[in-house]
């Protein structure tokens, strides 16, 4: 039998780098050197979605026109090449993705090392939103760390690198009202009803309330959605219901000054 040879596979990796270099612009010794990030399609919500890998986990996923776009969106983005992977190499991790925008509750390892501390605490508060949940900017940035945020936690929902992994989607304007959404606010209506959110319900009401438990809740809280229709008063700010002698939830924790 013959011993395996070392010069196949090193040959095997420069002919596979000569492919993938005049396609992506990549020279060749940059793509042996691994200076290139890996990444794989993915079938979301949002309709077939690139997602590309960082150490640390998923660092961006987009829904681009083709490879080329994307991977030249992630270039302008992060500076680096980023080319299809090979093989096997992230296949635990293309099973997990492919579960969560199943709309499975899996934990996804995000790789946010180029975010900066406030954008990775507001984008980890995010990734806590429970499906069928949305929440308004003001409690994002209260649970950020940052009261009264509300501005700056919506530029960073504006440029999450990672959206329907940390669902964006879900938070809503402080009045209720849906929002924008970077790939448009339609699809922002039509991604919360698939996850049993009805948008208009919300608009301009989002606290809900209960005489029989003196408790206000954002009106999508487990607890407010067990609340009878004839027991349901609904409020435009915490704040009138505290007024009207309603104590806020401690599971969904709606900020008293909203
Ligand atoms: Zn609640």
């Amino acid at each position: 039998m013959n011993e395996p040879s070392v010069e196949r596979p090193i040959l095997l990796l420069r002919e596979t780098a000569a492919r993938i270099a005049p396609v992506r612009g990549t020279p060749v010794d940059e793509v042996l050197a691994g200076a290139t990030d890996s990444f794989f399609a993915a079938e979301s919500p949002l309709g077939t979605v690139y997602v590309a890998v960082g150490q640390e986990g998923v660092r961006y996923l987009d829904p681009a026109d083709s490879e080329e776009d994307f991977a030249r969106r992630y270039r302008r983005r992060f500076g680096r090449f980023v080319s299809p992977a090979q093989g096997d190499e992230v296949a635990g991790l293309a099973e997990k993705v492919a579960s969560a925008l199943a709309g499975e509750r899996v934990d996804v390892p995000l790789d946010l090392s180029r975010a900066t501390p406030f954008q990775r605490r507001v984008l980890h508060v995010v990734k806590g939103i429970a499906r069928g949940e949305v929440r308004p900017y003001v409690w994002v940035a209260r649970e950020a760390g940052t009261p009264g945020a509300s501005r700056a936690v919506g530029n960073v929902m504006a440029n999450n690198p990672v959206p329907l992994l940390v669902p964006c989607h879900r938070v809503v304007r402080n009045d209720g009202s849906t929002g924008s959404y970077a790939f448009g606010s339609g699809e922002k209506v039509r991604l919360l009803r698939g996850e049993g959110v009805e948008p208009e319900e919300i608009s301009g009401s989002p606290y809900v309330a209960t005489p029989t438990t003196g408790i206000v809740c954002h009106a999508t809280c487990r607890n407010a959605r067990r609340i009878q229709p004839y027991n349901r008063r609904a409020f435009r700010s915490v704040r009138s219901a505290v007024e009207a002698g309603y104590r806020p939830c401690k599971v969904c924790r709606p900020v008293a000054a909203a």
